[in-house]
């Protein structure tokens, strides 16, 4: 497990030029210190203040985040683009975490989505699946081709209900469109039913809008391939 690590840089003020120190967490264990957590969400963790003229910068740089207790991993790794993590050395040193999810995200929002999901013992796969499946409904409600943002804002098992937050049309105007858990919950049999093989991957995967695309894809091509099979024995009966 890796602890909570800290290195030192000196940043250059863009404002005034001053160099003030800065302490960047490159590692973060809540388990060990929970007080980092909030610190993650609310991005005071990341944020940089020169000493001289006060100005505040958020660092954007590699971050890993490890919560041992609701047993994730989110490896914040700025602009990411591969599904998987090509670190070797890194990919070693956790191998042997079993049942323990391990995610990379390219961006501050899905990193706190992510953290969101796992604390609420969801299934990000899931979760992704159900989102993109409301988009349509919300892209179709508001007459646009698609709607491509958004995130996990709301999550309550006692009403039954999750909801999410997209971003609407060129303004990119915040939506929130809530479900039943139904919804959620197919999609839980969908990702075990087609989703094997990633669900057994040890390293760091990137469980977006585009993975979920696919397995919607595939999903749907099932179902036909499947209708056009009973389809066809039907005939064959008659
Ligand atoms: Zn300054």
């Amino acid at each position: 497990m890796a602890n909570s690590n800290i290195i030192r840089k000196n940043i250059v003020c863009p404002r005034c030029n001053e160099t003030t120190e800065a302490a960047l967490y490159t590692s973060v264990n809540v388990t060990a210190r929970r007080d980092l957590r909030a610190q993650a969400m609310n991005e005071s963790l990341f944020k940089w203040t020169c000493k001289n003229c006060g100005y505040t910068a958020r660092l954007t740089y590699p971050v890993l985040y490890n919560d041992m207790k609701n047993r994730f991993m989110v490896y914040l790794i700025p602009k990411i683009e591969h599904f998987q993590l090509a670190d070797k050395a890194l990919e070693e040193e956790f191998k042997n975490l079993k049942h323990i999810n391990k995610r990379i995200v390219p961006d501050f929002n899905s990193f706190k989505e992510k953290i969101f999901i796992f604390e609420s013992g969801l299934d990000d796969m899931a979760v992704e699946l159900t989102k993109l499946a409301i988009s349509e409904a919300v892209a179709a409600k508001h007459n646009i081709p698609d709607v491509t943002e958004g995130y996990l804002s709301m999550y309550n098992s006692e009403n039954n209900t999750m909801g999410f937050t997209y971003f609407v049309g060129e303004e990119k105007r915040p939506y929130v469109q809530s479900a039943r858990l139904e919804i959620y919950g197919k999609s839980v049999s969908v990702v075990n039913e087609l989703a094997v093989k990633d669900k057994n991957l040890k390293g760091f995967i990137r469980i977006d809008r585009e993975w979920a695309e696919n397995i919607l894809y595939r999903y749907k091509r099932g179902r036909q391939v499947a209708r056009r099979n009973a389809e066809q024995s039907k005939e064959e009966q008659e």
